[in-house]
């Protein structure tokens, strides 16, 4: 089992865990492969609505990818790590 673990530092600590499957996608903002999130799962763990969601993806601080499974969209998981709100 593949397990993948994010501390995501916010208010308070929220841990994204990916157990059995997970996606990995090319981030152009990044330049390197990083693990890709469905962005519900990034709302629901870290209690984003559909506006937060909106604000940070337009202002760039988190990414939009593409899987190679062509499934869009994800996000990008290290730029998960390094926003905050
Ligand atoms: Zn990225």
């Amino acid at each position: 089992m593949v397990r993948t673990e994010i501390t995501i530092e916010t208010h308070e600590v929220t841990v994204i865990r990916h157990s059995g499957r997970q996606t990995t996608g090319f981030c152009h903002a990044c330049q390197s492969f990083v693990s890709a999130y469905l962005p519900d799962e990034i709302a629901g763990a870290l209690r984003w609505n559909d506006t937060d969601l909106q604000v940070m993806l337009e202002t760039g601080k988190i990414h939009f990818i593409k899987t190679a499974e062509g499934v869009a969209p994800f996000i990008c998981g290290d730029s998960i790590g390094k926003s905050k709100i």
